[in-house]
């Protein structure tokens, strides 16, 4: 089994494309995805085809392949669940440019049942799942957390009055953590819902002030799940500690931003980094 899988969404035309006609140019059939060049030369080749763990389509609402947001969250979401309840630190992410559908695949519209993303359906089946854990006789602790990153600077979005830049640290055992990052204990989907709520309007809050700041910042949403089991026979209390990182990454154009000068050109040179980093550490792990 593979420790990295990636799928690919594709968001339908928004009104801007619709007006001015665009054209479709990206086919999926099963996982592979086709992007036709319509400027390609007689030399170059028109139709490039990548593979997937899973490509989704969606233009017409029911049509062949089209993924609603239950079905994305069922092939994902479920799995990395899963292995979360094993013992493993788990990560879900969205790269892609401003508007390609990061936040929609991520948190949805939460107004909208229908239109939940894969966070807070997690959440939603975690807690169910916890139900089970607890008629089995073990318990569990949940701890969440929510935080920004900037320019490099890490913010609570649980405490904004927290310093602004919060210092990311290693622990020998624990591994890297960020210092003084607040970490709320949640005990059900409401808590967890009310956290997120507080903690997106902190983020748009930080928008407008801030220039839009949202698009250009990393988003990082944390649950860390400790499972408590008992054994009569030994005495003995065993702990299982996982961590679930759900992240909405800045949109990936200011990677390559040409021509940007003061502010933005900061902003870019630390998406890139920072996206190129996390680039390099997927290539490490898919190895
Ligand atoms: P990003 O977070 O990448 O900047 P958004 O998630 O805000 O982009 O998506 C841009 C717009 O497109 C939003 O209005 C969103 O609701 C819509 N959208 C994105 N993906 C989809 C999708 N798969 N189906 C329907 N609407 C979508």
């Amino acid at each position: 089994m593979s420790s990295v899988k990636v799928a690919v969404r594709v968001r339908p035309f928004n009104s801007r494309e619709l007006h001015s006609d665009a054209k479709c140019i990206i086919e999926m059939r099963d996982n592979t995805t086709y992007i036709t060049n319509p400027k390609a030369g007689p030399k170059e080749q028109a139709v490039k085809s990548f593979q997937f763990d899973h490509s989704y389509w969606s233009h017409q609402p029911g049509g062949p392949g089209f993924a609603s947001q239950r079905r994305v969250y069922e092939d994902i979401g479920v799995e990395t669940l899963e292995h979360a309840f094993e013992g493993y630190n788990v990560c879900i992410f969205a790269y892609g440019q401003t508007g390609a559908g990061k936040s929609y695949t991520m948190m949805g519209r939460p107004s909208e049942p229908e239109q939940a993303g894969i966070i807070p359906q997690l959440c939603e089946n975690l807690f169910c799942r916890l139900g089970q854990l607890t008629e089995a006789g073990a318990s569990s602790i949940l701890e969440v957390s929510y935080m920004e990153i900037y320019c490099e600077r890490v913010r609570d979005l649980l405490n904004p009055k927290n310093k602004a830049n919060l210092r990311v640290r290693e622990h020998p055992l624990l591994g890297p953590y960020v210092e003084d990052l607040s970490k709320c204990a949640v005990t059900s989907f409401g808590d967890i819902n009310d956290l997120i709520d507080a903690g997106n309007k902190s983020r748009t809050v930080a928008a407008t002030n801030m220039n839009e700041t949202s698009s250009r910042s990393h988003a990082v949403f944390s649950i860390v799940l400790t499972q408590k089991r008992h054994d009569a026979a030994t005495d003995l209390t065993g702990e299982r500690v996982s961590k679930i990182s759900l992240v909405d990454l800045a949109g990936s154009e200011r990677a390559d931003s040409t021509g940007a000068q003061g502010k933005r050109l900061k902003e870019g040179a630390n998406i890139n980094k920072s996206l190129t980093t996390l680039g390099k550490v997927i290539s490490g792990l898919a190895d």
